[in-house]
């Protein structure tokens, strides 16, 4: 094993969320070595994953954004490519991309107490070959998906359709719709993306949806930040403000929906109905749940609701019956002729990038376990897993959980402490995922297998909310009843200690 192999810090991961990790511990710890582990061949996780057609943030990007780095665009939403390069140039900015090995899928991390370090096994995408790294801590932040292949139910009668079935998480670089007939499964953030970018050229575009969501227009452009730059006020400031008026959005959206659901119901209804003008029939955008039951969809300005009213495209809502040679036939008895068929029915939800984690030779079921403030896993020693918000940017969580990460190197630096772990008892726990009960998409429900429990008080309670997770990690005393540490020394690393014995 290569003497570089040994880190303080093993972060998992080069999406936005391990490159935020990285960024903060040469900000705020930089007494700390650290090496990020990466499966692809390039930084930006999701936002280098998919590559479909107008692929871009459903989310804000003052809010998606890091709140140490300014994104400097006025539109609102930004497209995939963008912000792979701002996670890019983010990376190359700090010095964090020279410290990345690309095509290392983290295979399994295991903690020893005794030694009070990590022994990761990775394997080599390219060559296969294995490799062991350790270190003293270590970061998940691998998102919240399987990369290999996205959640994708059978439909009866698929082997005769003679077109061609296409999963956005596996896009084909050379499939071409122009002049085509396709039909676009689902009703989610994908769907709803993919529908108005094809229905550009293709020949016709049906939305198939087995249950209506709600969808909200925003502007493309947002038009303080564009009155703001035109008068060359400073991309930070320009930023912030707009991060902190998004920010109070977002939860005021939330809190209306969670508060006075008939009446965001209504709002939101009203605002559809507008867009969709007299001839598309707003039921396929009514929902029988409240907004926020599941995650809600914006499209900008409206771009989905013009293709429909345009008649480029048209939306369904029915069960799928079977698939023909031709097309789908529903139950309703009607068939929708079809080239392409996209299959957007969602990911498939995993934990920890499939990292097989034991503590002391034990296996660690997420399922049985609660979440530390939202960061730490109970009983899994010096490590943390970063998992952003779904009632808002994943950012804002993401930046929190890596601001508290380094105040509790700094915390444990000074006291000299080398260990510690949270550790809840029963009580803490309860039977529901911390995704929560709130939201009903199907992934989340589909996730409630792999995803750790609500803890039942605080610090167990996943809180996804912004202001209350901000005073509980960037303001609230890193020490606490909870947080358990150690001064134990720890061992010299593997390949330390064969030096020695080497040399002796
Ligand atoms: C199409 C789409 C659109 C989205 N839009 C938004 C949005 O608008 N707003 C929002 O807040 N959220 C959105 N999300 C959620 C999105 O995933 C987060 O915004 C964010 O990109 C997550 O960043 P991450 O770094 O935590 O995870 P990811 O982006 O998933 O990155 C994880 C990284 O870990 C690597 N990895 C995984 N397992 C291993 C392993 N075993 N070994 C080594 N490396 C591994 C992966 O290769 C990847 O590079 C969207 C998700 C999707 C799929």
């Amino acid at each position: 094993m290569h003497s570089s192999n040994h880190v303080d810090v093993l972060i998992i991961g080069a999406g936005l969320s391990g490159i935020g990790a990285a960024c903060h511990l040469t900000r705020d710890a930089p007494q700390h070595s650290f090496l990020v582990l990466e499966r692809r061949a390039r930084i930006g996780g999701t936002w280098d994953l998919f590559r479909y057609p107008g692929v871009r943030s459903d989310s804000d990007m003052y809010t998606l954004g890091y709140k140490f780095r300014p994104w400097r665009g006025t539109k609102v939403l930004a497209d995939g490519p963008s912000i792979r390069a701002y996670i890019q140039d983010t990376a190359d900015e700090y010095g964090v991309t020279e410290r990345i090995r690309f095509q290392r899928k983290v295979v399994s991390a295991s903690w020893c107490t005794d030694d009070g370090l990590w022994t990761v096994e990775v394997a080599d995408e390219v060559t296969g070959d294995a490799e062991t790294y350790t270190s003293r801590f270590l970061i998940g932040s691998t998102g919240y998906y399987n990369y290999d292949a996205g959640y994708r139910p059978d439909f009866e009668g698929e082997e005769r359709f003679a077109g061609q079935v296409v999963h956005p998480q596996q896009w084909p670089e050379d499939l071409e719709y122009a002049g085509k007939r396709v039909v676009v499964i689902g009703s989610g953030a994908t769907a709803i993306t993919l529908v108005p970018e094809m229905a550009k050229t293709a020949a016709h575009v049906t939305m198939l949806q087995r249950s209506p969501t709600y969808v909200l227009a925003v502007p493309e452009t947002d038009p303080v930040a564009a009155v703001l730059t035109r008068f060359r006020v400073p991309a930070p400031v320009t930023y912030k403000l707009g991060r902190v008026r998004n920010i109070a959005l977002q939860r005021g959206v939330y809190d209306l929906s969670r508060h006075r659901p008939a009446l965001a119901r209504a709002m939101m209804l009203k605002a559809a109905g507008l867009q969709l003008g007299p001839k598309v029939d707003l039921s396929h955008f009514t929902p029988t749940y409240d907004p926020w039951d599941e995650r809600l969809c914006v499209v900008p300005n409206g771009d989905l609701f013009r293709s429909l009213r345009k008649g480029s495209a048209s939306v369904v809502t029915d069960h799928i019956e079977t698939f023909t040679e031709g097309g789908i036939r529903l139950r309703s008895g009607e068939e929708i002729p079809a080239d392409i068929v996209v299959t957007a029915t969602g990911l498939e939800v995993q934990l920890v990038g499939g990292v097989r984690v034991e503590v002391d030779g034990r296996p660690v079921e997420t399922r049985d376990r609660v979440i530390y403030k939202g960061v730490m896993i109970d009983g899994v020693p010096n490590a943390m897993v970063i998992l952003g918000y779904t009632n808002a940017s994943w950012t804002l969580k993401a930046d929190l959980a890596s601001e508290y990460f380094c105040r509790l190197l700094n915390h444990m630096d000074r006291k000299g402490h080398t260990r510690v772990v949270a550790q809840a008892g029963p009580q803490d726990r309860s039977t529901e995922s911390a995704m929560g009960s709130a939201l009903q998409s199907g992934y989340i429900k589909r996730a409630d297998g792999v995803m750790p429990r609500q803890g039942t008080r605080k610090p167990w309670k996943v809180l996804d909310n912004y202001y209350r997770d901000a005073i509980a990690l960037r303001h609230g005393a890193v020490a606490d009843a909870t947080l358990q540490f150690s001064d134990q020394p720890v061992a010299a690393s593997p390949q330390v200690r064969r030096r020695a014995e080497q040399a002796g």
